[in-house]
């Protein structure tokens, strides 16, 4: 019998949801591509309820406790004496989400001595020590593609709202004034500008296919050029280097794994070359951009905005520089689990569980490290010998 370690979010502070603003979430069968969403041989939750908190325990407990396994779920992960840690020696499967991730240091993969899988509830394993993982064998599987199109749309929406001056806007309002003048003097239209993406894989293809009816001139960098029709299909200009992209881009989104090439890509010179007041979006992965490099460049107006929902550490600690720079419109790291991206990541991984303890081969597309290496999505994705160290 398996148990299950799975670290999950805390709760809302005013306890678990017992209603819901809306009854339903539409139906998606499939995803850009032809894909299908998870295909789990059943559920035992009510798609759009909370599920990624503690207390909605992506929907797993019944399956596993009827089966005779065992699920531990915390939040508590962080620190010598967590939860986590002390759970962790004999756990079989750990799950955790990008969002609140449970690092899995070559250490800790050290003092798990029965882990065999670890699932990412969401996209991006760069929380796992994928060179250990693979050392001791640990297969390392992610639910690819059940929130790529959620961060697309969030994407867009920080686009719009830091152009539009959208965040301090609203604060007026809110806060009984009528300024105007106050509103609209940081206020543009994106219509005409160049919107860049760094990398145009599953999201950054999303952002642009969304962009462009705002007749902007699109602009991206990718390590592969996408097919010829597509360029001509959304006017896409491609850039070999990011360096020779983001000084042509009043907007640069980010949209590439962290990884060497690109940890620390966004540094006081890439940042410099950029126009002035130009708005850098990030959702990606939080080392892409120098931390002090983002503050420094919006105090002097290099940057008119920065917005993103990615932090290092996770969570941020509360005198981290991004919580109070000026013009940002970060949030917490939310975009990949809205309610239905959480119903399709809690499927994936009800999915992973079922196809592993049933001894049948989980998806190829959900792979990331099988069998001491690389395997499936992981081995177009990631690289053996050069992941960036968890912390
Ligand atoms: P994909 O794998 O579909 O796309 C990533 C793209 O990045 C690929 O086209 C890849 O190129 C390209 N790439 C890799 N390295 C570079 C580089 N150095 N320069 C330019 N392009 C590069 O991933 P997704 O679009 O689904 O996700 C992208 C990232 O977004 C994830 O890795 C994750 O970190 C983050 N993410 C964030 C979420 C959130 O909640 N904020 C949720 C989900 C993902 P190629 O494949 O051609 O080699």
């Amino acid at each position: 019998m398996a148990k299950v370690l799975c670290v999950l979010y805390d709760d809302p502070i005013d306890g678990f949801p017992t209603s819901y603003a809306r009854d339903d979430l539409p139906r998606i069968d499939h995803y850009p591509g032809g894909q299908s969403t998870p295909t789990p041989r059943d559920v035992d939750f009510t798609p759009g309820h909370l599920l990624g908190s503690v207390s909605g325990e992506l929907g797993l407990r019944r399956f596993l406790e009827e089966r005779g396994h065992t699920l531990v779920v915390t939040s508590d992960k962080d620190g010598a004496n967590s939860v986590f840690d002390r759970e962790l020696p004999d756990a079989d499967v750990v799950i955790s989400q990008p969002f609140w991730p449970a690092y899995l240091s070559p250490e800790r993969i050290a003092n798990a001595r029965n882990l065999k899988l670890a699932i990412t509830a969401g996209i991006g394993s760069d929380h796992v020590d994928l060179d250990a993982a693979i050392a001791a064998d640990v297969t390392v599987a992610e639910v690819t593609y059940c929130n790529s199109i959620s961060v697309a749309e969030h994407v867009v929406m920080m686009i719009l709202s830091l152009v539009r001056n959208y965040l301090p806007a609203h604060r007026w309002a809110s806060e009984g004034g009528w300024n105007i003048a106050d509103c609209v003097a940081r206020s543009y239209d994106v219509e005409g500008m160049q919107v860049g993406t760094v990398a145009a894989g599953r999201i950054g293809l999303a952002v642009l296919r969304r962009l462009k009816p705002f007749d902007v001139r699109l602009h991206y960098t990718d390590r592969h050029r996408l097919p010829r029709e597509l360029e001509e299909e959304l006017g896409l200009t491609f850039h070999p280097s990011a360096a020779e992209m983001v000084p042509e881009c009043d907007v640069v989104t980010i949209n590439a794994p962290l990884h060497p090439e690109t940890e620390g890509l966004f540094d006081d010179t890439l940042i410099g070359s950029m126009k002035r007041g130009a708005y850098l979006v990030n959702t990606a992965r939080a080392k892409i951009c120098d931390r002090d490099a983002v503050d420094r460049a919006l105090r002097s107006g290099q940057l008119a905005g920065y917005a993103g929902d990615v932090w290092y550490p996770q969570p941020a600690p509360a005198d981290h520089p991004w919580r109070t720079m000026p013009h940002q419109g970060m949030t917490p790291h939310i975009s990949g689990s809205s309610l239905s991206a959480q119903a399709r990541y809690a499927a994936g991984t009800r999915e992973i569980l079922e196809s592993w303890l049933d001894g049948t081969p989980i998806r190829d597309e959900y792979l990331i490290v099988d069998k001491g290496g690389l395997a499936g999505t992981g081995s177009h994705s990631y690289s053996t010998g050069s992941s960036t160290p968890a912390k």
